[in-house]
């Protein structure tokens, strides 16, 4: 593929003479036929909307096998590359003066959007409700002031 040719006059959608990332159609649709192959189903419909409704129900299902970790990291590129496209990736506030449970480094963020009201940069397993995250805040200042009354 190169950018001084005719474009193509459709979508290109396989990952056939292509360089660089493979297109998401294509991406989508492999992790499709894996799920569909390995649960016996048919495949869905080659669009987004029928492949991502597809892989959603059965998350529960692919969080459990061996190539999740595969799965998960091909996916997130997916929604990194289109968080860079629309420019709609999260906003990441730092939160000063309040350490990781799990790390004790001063590595907590709140992202907005987001579904937690603090998480580690260091530790995925460490997320926060807001109440967790007040219990935490509470906490520490104690901790701070019987240190220096
Ligand atoms: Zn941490």
């Amino acid at each position: 593929m190169n950018l001084l040719g005719p474009a193509s006059r459709q979508a290109v959608t396989d990952a056939q003479d292509q360089t660089g990332e493979t297109p998401f159609l294509e991406v989508l649709w492999s992790w499709c036929g894996a799920v569909a192959e390995e649960r016996g189903l048919t495949p869905p419909k080659k669009n987004v909307t029928a492949m991502t409704a597809r892989l959603t129900a059965h998350l529960t299902w692919v969080a459990e096998q061996p190539w999740v970790v595969d799965f998960s990291e091909e996916i997130g590129g997916l929604v990194y590359a289109v968080q860079k496209i629309t420019m709609t990736a999260p906003r990441k506030q730092l939160l000063k003066g309040v350490t990781c449970l799990g790390c004790g480094m001063s590595s907590l963020v709140r992202y907005f959007p987001g579904d937690y009201a603090a998480e580690c940069l260091n530790c995925p397993s460490q997320k926060y409700s807001d109440r967790d995250y007040e219990l935490l805040v509470q906490g520490q200042a104690r901790g701070l002031e019987s240190v220096n009354p």
